[in-house]
């Protein structure tokens, strides 16, 4: 049995007072909350003090990025995922669209962040997703699947294991525009395909997939009741305590 997971991602938003503001009043709100993992992306800045709040509690903490180079070393800017983790988060999102599209993060670059993540001893969650014109043109499958093998280009099974995969349609992202169950499932399959392939039927039944895009208290049910889709990776609806316990406290509708 996959246990499913609720990530939220917070993107550029709360300072760490408001970060910790949210954590009270989300905290209750998902105490007896056992059937899924719940994980909180705040950025780096915020990262130890939510951290330091949560301890001992059912809420992880992720980082949005991590740097590429295990370090230490001359990299002005970059948080290397040792740091990430002594400021208290067992997890990291890499390759979030965001920052393929504003960034420059490749294919090739986020490899590089998985394994020094991995050797780091925290857990990835890789996010690939295609483009509207992607779709558009019947390129989705093959944009993601192209995603999917460069991110996790020479990994063994069980490194790979340890991967989460965020299926993100650029075009859900932020736009209300959610994908809808059917195509959100017919993806998941062809990602779990796709690391069957790659790793074997073992990895393949054991890795969680969450769909992220739009994911609001209204349709995560509806998408958690999918056979594969193993929870979800929030933006905007997580950023405020009631609307992301919703989402988290979801009851599926099979
Ligand atoms: C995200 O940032 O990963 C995301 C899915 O955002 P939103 O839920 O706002 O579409």
């Amino acid at each position: 049995m996959r246990k499913p997971i609720i990530a939220g991602n917070w993107k550029m938003y709360k300072t760490i007072a408001e970060a910790l503001e949210f954590v009270q009043a989300f905290r209750p709100l998902v105490v007896a909350s056992t059937h899924c993992e719940i994980v909180i992306a705040p950025p780096f800045t915020a990262i130890k003090s939510v951290a330091a709040r949560l301890d001992g509690s059912n809420i992880d903490i992720a980082a949005q990025d991590v740097a590429a180079e295990p370090g230490p070393g001359a990299f002005t800017g970059e948080v290397s995922a040792s740091m990430i983790k002594d400021a208290g988060a067992r997890w990291t999102i890499i390759g979030h669209s965001e920052r393929r599209q504003f960034y420059g993060e490749t294919d090739d670059s986020v490899n590089a962040r998985i394994r020094a993540a991995l050797v780091a001893g925290l857990s990835p969650i890789l996010c690939v997703g295609e483009r509207l014109e992607d779709r558009d043109a019947g390129r989705a499958e093959e944009v993601v699947e192209a995603q999917l093998s460069a991110g996790m280009r020479n990994l063994t099974a069980s490194e790979a294991s340890r991967i989460i995969i965020a299926y993100e349609p650029v075009w859900a992202i932020g736009t209300g525009r959610t994908a809808t169950p059917e195509t959100a499932q017919q993806m998941h399959a062809f990602i779990r395909s796709g690391i069957r392939r790659m790793f074997g039927e073992g990895v393949a039944e054991e890795t969680r997939l969450l769909y992220g895009g739009s994911v609001k208290p209204d349709n995560i049910a509806t998408l958690m009741s999918q056979p594969d889709i193993d929870g979800a990776l929030v933006g905007g609806a997580s950023l405020e305590a009631g609307s992301f316990a919703s989402i988290v406290n979801y009851k599926e509708k099979r």
